[in-house]
């Protein structure tokens, strides 16, 4: 048996106690999309082409088909998979909620970004 693999969800209000509070949602596994379920990328690296990698030398390609240069990767910390909500199990109201905050904190990510690089602009 394994524990029940479940995505938070904050601040979700509840009616009846009249509190934000936080619930679980019903998680599956997926395979990590950043590194493909490698645990680890080189991909911070950015792509090379085939002309940079000629300046490199042989050595380097070497190390670098090898992996050496590979870090664990961030989105799954080298778990290689990464729970995202089952949206089959879910309760479809909480779903909703939940994709409305994802949605929010895209928005106001995307508006923070605006703000710095208008700021960074004019100063
Ligand atoms: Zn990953």
């Amino acid at each position: 048996m394994s524990a029940v693999t479940t995505v938070e969800f904050l601040d979700h209000w509840n009616e009846e106690t009249e509190r934000y509070e936080t619930v679980h949602l019903p998680a599956k596994y997926e395979v990590c999309p950043d590194c493909k379920g490698e645990g680890k990328s080189s991909a911070y690296l950015g792509a090379f082409t085939r002309d940079e990698l000629d300046e490199m030398g042989d050595e380097f390609i070497d190390d670098y088909r090898a992996g050496n240069f590979d870090r664990p990767c961030e989105r799954c910390a080298g778990n290689r998979v990464i729970a995202v909500v089952d949206e089959e199990l879910c309760d479809p109201a909480l779903l909703q909620e939940y994709k409305k905050m994802k949605d929010d904190e895209a928005e106001s990510r995307m508006a923070e970004a605006a703000e710095r690089a208008y700021f960074s602009r004019i100063g």
